[in-house]
């Protein structure tokens, strides 16, 4: 098992965090992968950091996913929502849409069974036993409502760098945050614990799964920015190679790309982080 995670910018807090619990019964294991939202520049109803969100969900999730079996994984992460809530519901206001958020993937097993959810957009791959990799994903961030997809192939079509783009740019993300935590919309886990119910999730017989990898989307760029190949071969690189190495393509092809060509959709670097899991 291996992990690696790497900050966007080396002046900002890295906002996604990796971790993975082998509780001493030797019979099973979690990993946990989360993705904090960066919020605007402005406030946002909280006085704690995006970092502190995820370093007080991603430790409750890790926690309570061995400590406690008998829960689902949604429980679980209804649960651990809900602690997170708990640590600043008296100093925060908790029903900002911005208030401290972030993308999950949650994966658990044990001799017999593996259990996995997914929210938001970061990605876990599951490896068959038949070597077959299999991407669990929830697309609803790709699927939005064609009002609001329309907006954004229209910034899309407008010359780079024109003021008309920088406008219909920022139209388009005020349509797509309007949507956040919203019906038809995507979903994060913030502070409100019955947004678990929205993730996909699944379960697989131990013995039919080889290995686990989880990307958030700033490595997940190597296939869904740069085309560099399919999830499967993003696999097999990881599996050959390591997450470092997946990460340290993904910065590459990031300053050649910016070096050579048109602006990126959103950020020239992300925050990076892959937890990879052979069983
Ligand atoms: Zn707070």
């Amino acid at each position: 098992m291996e992990l690696a995670t790497d900050p966007g910018h080396p002046d900002r807090p890295n906002e996604d965090y990796a971790s993975l619990a082998l509780p001493a019964s030797g019979q099973g294991g979690s990993l946990v992968l989360l993705d904090g939202v960066t919020p605007p520049a402005d406030a946002y109803g909280c006085l704690h950091s995006v970092h502190w969100y995820t370093a007080q969900l991603g430790g409750a999730l890790g926690e309570l996913s061995v400590s406690r079996r008998d829960l689902t994984l949604p429980d679980v992460l209804a649960q651990a929502i809900g602690r997170t809530a708990d640590a600043h519901r008296d100093t925060c206001d908790l029903s900002h849409p911005r208030t401290p958020q972030a993308t999950v993937v949650l994966a658990r097993w044990d001799a017999d069974r593996v259990e996995y959810l997914v929210l938001s957009d970061s990605a876990l791959l599951v490896e068959g036993s038949d070597g077959e990799v299999t991407p669990v994903l929830d697309d609803r961030l790709d699927t939005l409502p064609p009002r609001v997809r329309h907006l954004g192939d229209a910034a899309r079509s407008l010359p780079d760098g024109s003021p008309e783009r920088t406008d219909a740019v920022g139209a388009y993300r005020v349509a797509v945050e309007a949507l956040r935590n919203a019906e038809d919309g995507f979903f994060t886990a913030a502070a409100d614990p019955s947004v678990a119910a929205r993730a996909v999730t699944g379960a697989l017989p131990r013995a039919e799964v080889a290995a686990l990898a989880a990307l958030t989307d700033g490595a997940g760029r190597w296939v869904e920015m740069f085309d560099e190949g399919s999830w499967a071969d993003c696999f097999a690189l990881l599996r050959k190679e390591g997450p470092r190495s997946l990460i340290e393509r993904v910065r590459a092809l990031e300053t050649e790309r910016a070096e050579s060509g048109p602006a990126f959709r959103w950020k020239r670097h992300d925050d990076a982080a892959v937890v990879f899991a052979e069983f």
